[in-house]
């Protein structure tokens, strides 16, 4: 039994990490020969073997996803008096890197039936001063980067994927992360794959990817030693991190497959329950990094959820709108704030049993 932050035991959790691969010898190695901090083979390998399996030509390594879209995005050249456009519905670390960039995240309103940032809605939102357009693939959906490249290609934009939640989502035979002119993954321990903390900046742009990891080096010159041309940040990963982070990527597709596999069982359990639920459009691949559901109506889910942890299910509230929150107040956005409070992510790791599911759902509908 896993002990809750609230002190209940959590018999199901919302999350589990999986290390089923080659964490241990990889990370062994780390130890025997002494490569423990950021330089060393696994980095190395780790963002050629990424950028291979996303299908873009270049990589570097960050100490974590939000470090990962601050790069992104100064390697760009987003910076002061630039607005970027940013969905409502997200984790707030997508607009807090815009504002550690200098820039203004512009929140716009989101689909409320995917919950991925509406196209129309971005068009609505540019101004002479938009710079770049970040959609994000939530919680593990691809958002619709056909459309929304189109509209950036017609007004000059730059897209920066947020695919912190989205590692493996596909549309057609491209991966969520190779459409934009940059994309930025997370390893944090419950995203898809996990290097404890980590992230990944992957872009076509080599010469993005050359500033980003000069920028992630303390601005140092990779021919120069301690010469500094600009002033940079320490925002490295690890060897170590890396080492697992490579045995997680050897095992991604079998991990994706379990998450697909449980988020078809929820899929039966609820068809006929009234929900809304996460699905995916012809020709995509849904990660279901977590699996929601959906009142159609205006209801709070916090009964529901009270009534899981009574039973031992952990569950989690949807994010607040950011527009919602003190550093980011904005008026008028209607979607996010309607759908919010409606929603809440289940259970959702590979490896959940079809009982412990029926089980879930049982609780729910009951
Ligand atoms: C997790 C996450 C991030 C930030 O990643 P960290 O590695 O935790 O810094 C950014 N955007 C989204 C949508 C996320 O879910």
């Amino acid at each position: 039994m896993i002990t809750g932050k609230n002190g209940h035991g959590i018999r199901v959790p919302i999350f589990k990490t999986q290390f089923t691969g080659n964490e241990e010898k990889y990370v062994s190695e780390c130890i025997a020969t002494g490569w423990v901090s950021s330089a060393g083979e696994f980095v190395e390998r780790f963002e050629r073997e990424f950028a291979k399996y996303i299908g873009v030509k270049y990589s570097t390594s960050a100490c974590n996803g939000t470090c990962a879209l601050h790069l992104a995005l100064l390697s760009l050249g987003v910076g002061r008096g630039d607005e970027v456009i940013v969905p409502d519905f997200t984790f707030a670390a997508t607009a807090s890197a815009v504002m550690h960039a200098g820039a203004k995240p512009v929140l716009v309103d989101i689909d409320p039936i995917t919950l991925n940032i509406d196209p129309v809605e971005i068009e609505k939102n540019i101004t002479k001063k938009t710079k770049a357009i970040i959609p994000v693939h939530l919680y593990g959906r691809p958002a619709p980067m056909e459309d929304i490249m189109e509209i950036a290609e017609r007004h000059g934009l730059l897209v920066i994927e947020d695919a912190a939640e989205a590692h493996g989502a596909m549309i057609g035979s491209m991966k969520v992360g190779s459409f934009g002119n940059a994309a930025i993954f997370s390893f944090y321990g419950n995203k898809i794959i996990t290097t404890g903390e980590g992230g990944m900046v992957v872009s076509n742009d080599g010469e993005a990817i050359n500033r980003a990891s000069l920028l992630k080096n303390h601005g140092m010159r990779k021919e120069k030693r301690y010469w500094h041309d600009v002033v940079g940040y320490n925002y490295r990963l690890t060897n170590v991190q890396a080492a697992i982070g490579l045995a997680q990527l050897e095992k991604i597709e079998e991990k994706i497959e379990l998450k697909r596999h449980v988020a078809k069982c929820y899929d039966r359990l609820f068809s006929s329950s009234g929900f809304i639920l996460p699905s995916e459009e012809n020709g995509t691949r849904n990660v279901y990094w977590l699996y929601w559901v959906m009142q159609a109506s205006d209801s709070d889910t916090g009964k529901i959820m009270e009534k899981l942890a009574s039973k031992g299910i952990e569950s989690r509230p949807f994010f607040y709108p950011l527009s919602t929150m003190p550093p980011f107040f904005r008026k008028g956005l209607k979607n996010s704030v309607n759908i919010y409070k409606r929603g809440l992510c289940l259970p959702s790791y590979g490896g959940l049993t079809e009982k412990q599911q029926e089980f879930i759902a049982s609780v729910i509908l009951h």
